[in-house]
């Protein structure tokens, strides 16, 4: 068995498994709260959460008890049958949201895909066969399936797949102008993330997504906005539109959903409901007893005044300490995002070595994203500890003296 595991190196990767990730030289085999442990017993601190994902940390006791428990009752039973989790789990997204009614799925891309294809279907058939135009913008990223990749706002993600589907057209993001020029009567809907995400940690401002709600009201087009990564607390809302005060259509949400475990939700309203029958769309895995018994946790554990507050006052405490960062080495220009969604967008000099630094801060021992091609991205547990907090920013600090 011991000689077995030595042969599972980073080298087997490149013999193994398809390239579409260069991943870090060193594997993790063990996380705990904020904390994750390689291979050699070295020790990182998390703020990445496998891209803002693990939004309890690693292993929470509680999702621990809750994924064993129902995992001794029932992992799986399709779509034939409905679930006791899976109903208890849409009865807390309906409450604390807009919507009436979810649609459960496994990834974020999946989700997305569900409210392209629902909105379409909808405007078909409540309006004319003609309105099928969706409206995303540039730069923004709904996920990997062909349809998603379509809609998303970067062609490197959709480029020599073959030909797109049609009657999709991107906007620029926080220019109204460039929406008004393009929606019309035969759009169907208008995707986007309240902070683009992906993209380069970018919040829409305030004025331009009630604006775009007008717009959609305005054409009888559907709001969606792609809640994947700004959901379920991140932002220091349960829901990111909460700060703007403007309602979607559809919502769609994911990673945080099941604090790592594969699920995710389209939440819509009774508006839609006229046009749905068995059999217009599905899933085998989606809504599954496992992941909605976590997710169902995840939701009792964040939607609390505890952790939604905490979210800022942890922060407040990365702010200063980048500060501290800041002012030795001048490192970033501007910290953008919302709640613990932190953007740091580099100085021009430094955008080159954004890679370096990230390779650095793992060797320090500790764990950041990147997002777009000049920003570090922060998405830590919302529950991260004050004292996880200043040892990843003294590692990090190190980090740059070895490489600026
Ligand atoms: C991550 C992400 C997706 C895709 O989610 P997957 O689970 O990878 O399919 C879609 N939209 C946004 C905004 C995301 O951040």
């Amino acid at each position: 068995m011991i000689a077995k595991k030595k042969l599972i190196t980073r080298d087997s990767f490149d013999k193994l498994i398809l390239p579409f990730y260069d991943p870090a030289s060193f594997i993790p085999i063990k996380g705990k709260g904020s904390r994750i442990w390689d291979q050699q017993g070295k020790e990182y601190i998390d703020f990445s959460s496998g891209i803002a994902v693990t939004s309890l940390g690693h292993c929470h006791p509680l999702l621990n008890k809750i994924l064993s428990q129902q995992s001794k009752k029932l992992w799986h039973i399709s779509n034939i049958f409905t679930n006791e989790p899976a109903l208890r789990l849409a009865k807390k997204l309906i409450s604390s949201s807009f919507a009436s009614r979810v649609f459960f799925a496994n990834s974020g891309a999946e989700a997305n895909e569900a409210a392209f294809k629902i909105a379409r279907y909808y405007s078909s058939k409540v309006y004319h066969l003609k309105k099928n135009k969706i409206i995303s913008f540039y730069n923004s990223f709904h996920g990997r399936t062909f349809f998603t990749v379509s809609v998303g706002g970067q062609s490197k993600y959709s480029d020599y797949f073959g030909p797109k589907p049609p009657s999709i057209m991107h906007a620029v993001f926080n220019k109204i102008s460039t929406i008004k020029d393009i929606i019309d009567n035969n759009t169907a809907a208008v995707v986007m993330e309240l902070i683009q995400g992906e993209g380069g940690i970018i919040p829409a401002t305030i004025p331009f997504v009630r604006e775009i709600r007008k717009l959609c009201n305005k054409y009888n087009a559907l709001l969606i906005f792609d809640e994947v990564q700004t959901g379920i607390g991140r932002t220091g809302k349960l829901y990111a539109y909460e700060h703007y005060k403007v309602k979607p259509d559809i919502l769609t949400i994911a990673k945080s959903l099941g604090g790592g475990f594969p699920i995710s939700a389209m939440l819509t309203t009774n508006k839609i409901i006229s046009v749905i029958k068995p059999g217009i769309h599905g899933t085998t895995y989606g809504g599954n007893p496992l992941a909605c018994s976590v997710a169902e946790s995840v939701m009792d554990i964040i939607n609390t005044k505890k952790i939604l507050l905490g979210v800022e006052k942890k922060l407040k405490k990365i702010l200063f300490e980048l500060e501290i960062i800041n002012k030795r080495f001048g490192l970033f220009k501007e910290i953008r995002g919302k709640g613990l969604l932190i953007g740091i967008v580099l100085h021009s000099e430094f955008v080159k070595k954004i890679h370096d630094i990230i390779r650095l801060a793992f060797l320090e021992g500790v764990i950041f994203l990147t997002a777009g091609h000049n920003v570090i991205r922060l998405a830590p547990s919302l529950i991260i500890s004050k004292k996880d907090i200043t040892e990843g920013m003294k590692r990090f600090y190190r980090a740059l003296e070895k490489c600026l």
